[in-house]
């Protein structure tokens, strides 16, 4: 297939709390294109396990997993959901205890390596001229070739300030200790805290919402014009 008839890709990495998920789907939306979540691939991986009390510790144990892994994910930044099989998993993937296991699972090579291979077909595949791809090794590992990169930080501060807004039904405390361990099991996986060659970062720690969406899109104006003059 030509280049052109891929979709344009814009592709953002960051850290839990940087605002990732929320930014890259309102940035898909203003820019008329499809949204993919990779982490929800890794979290319902983690359901998986748990639902079939596998040890998410034993990474042939969890390589086993994928040959049942029958994973649905809406692309449609207005219509998210994400399925296992038959059961909507959507909010399960949430939880406190997906969210302690999905790190093991993640750092799993043959796990890595099936799901990079999903997000790239999934990405090539949606019905839209554009796809925000955001996870933590998008810009280096899943589409290194996008068109658009971005690292997308914050402080470590304001990142624990805005997990614990959204997560009501644990203590500030509970929800930065966990999002320490989170950050620190995954980033022996995948330096997601530095902007690799060609990655432009935004750092979203003194910006509202609205300012980090007007900043990614001001990075893809640019790049896309960049790449126009090229
Ligand atoms: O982005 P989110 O917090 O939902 O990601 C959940 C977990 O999935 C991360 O903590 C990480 O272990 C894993 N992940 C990953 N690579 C990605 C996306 C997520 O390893 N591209």
């Amino acid at each position: 297939m030509a280049r052109h008839t891929l979709p344009t890709l814009v592709a953002i990495d960051g850290p839990a709390g940087s605002g990732k998920s929320s930014v890259s789907r309102a940035v898909a939306r203003r820019l008329g294109f499809a949204y993919l979540d990779t982490g929800a691939a890794y979290r319902a991986l983690a359901w998986l396990a748990l639902d079939r009390k596998t040890d998410q510790t034993q990474a042939d144990a969890v390589t086993a997993l994928l040959k049942d892994f029958d994973y649905s994910i809406g692309t449609d930044p207005d219509e998210y959901f994400v399925t296992v099989g038959q059961t909507d998993v959507t909010d399960a993937i949430r939880s406190p205890e997906v969210s302690a296991a999905v790190s093991a699972v993640a750092r799993v090579p043959a796990v890595r390596e099936a799901l990079t291979e999903l997000f790239r077909s999934l990405a090539a595949n949606v019905d839209r001229p554009g796809v925000v791809v955001e996870g933590r090794d998008i810009t280096t590992i899943v589409a290194p070739e996008a068109e658009v990169r971005i690292l997308l930080t914050a402080s470590e501060e304001a990142r624990m300030a805005r997990r614990s807004a959204e997560i009501t039904t644990q203590s500030a405390q509970t929800v930065a200790e966990q999002l320490r361990s989170r950050d620190r099991a995954d980033s022996q996986v995948v330096d997601f805290m530095s902007a690799a060659d060609g990655v432009i970062t935004v750092d979203s720690t003194h910006l509202d919402f609205e300012q980090t969406i007007d900043a990614v899109i001001d990075v893809y104006h640019t790049r896309t014009k960049r790449a126009l003059n090229e």
